[in-house]
């Protein structure tokens, strides 16, 4: 495969997951995380997905298109190891769907982040509250999901509070 189809792929993986979760959280209250904002598509496709919902984002530094930035009272900036602990008090057991999308091409960066990322989660989402990552979280100790069929295995992951 070449590495423009991994690419594509990848991205339909993506999109595909982030439509079977927010239908899976249709009747299930609460806010939207994203983590990891990178262009602001994915903040962009939920959006269209979640219109009524808040969508609270996650960023080291805002480089997005510009019609993708969010409000500022909807932006934790900084390193996610301090702005998630910082998050925690106000969203505990509320989050109905967070989205990790944080892979650089740095892996043992990107591990180590994802190793963070999967002790902190549990705390934020409500029951039924699904992830949606591009990196695999099953240390968060969070059932994993069905994937969209046309998803394969390890492409993309999802998980969901019983
Ligand atoms: N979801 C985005 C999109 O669709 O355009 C792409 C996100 S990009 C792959 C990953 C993002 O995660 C980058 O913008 C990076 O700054 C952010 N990120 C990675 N590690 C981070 C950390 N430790 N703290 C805060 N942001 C981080």
């Amino acid at each position: 495969m070449s590495r423009l189809d991994s690419f594509i792929r990848r991205l339909e993986a993506q999109r595909a997951c982030l439509d079977e979760a927010a239908r899976i959280i249709a009747g299930v209250p609460g806010p939207v995380f994203e983590i990891g904002l990178g262009n602001g598509r994915t903040f962009d496709h939920l959006r269209a997905l979640c219109p009524d919902r808040e969508i609270f984002v996650f960023e080291r530094q805002v480089a997005a298109h510009p019609d993708c930035v969010p409000e500022p009272e909807y932006l934790f900036l900084g390193d996610l190891r301090e702005s998630l602990p910082a998050a925690e008090a106000r969203f505990a057991g509320r989050v109905a769907l967070i989205h990790v999308d944080i892979g650089s091409g740095d892996e043992a960066a990107t591990r180590e982040i994802a190793g963070f990322i999967a002790a902190r989660l549990p705390a934020f989402l409500r029951p039924a509250g699904v992830i949606v990552s591009d990196q695999c979280l099953d240390a968060s100790g969070i059932p994993p999901a069905a994937l969209p069929a046309s998803v394969a295995p390890g492409r993309y992951h999802m998980y969901r509070v019983p």
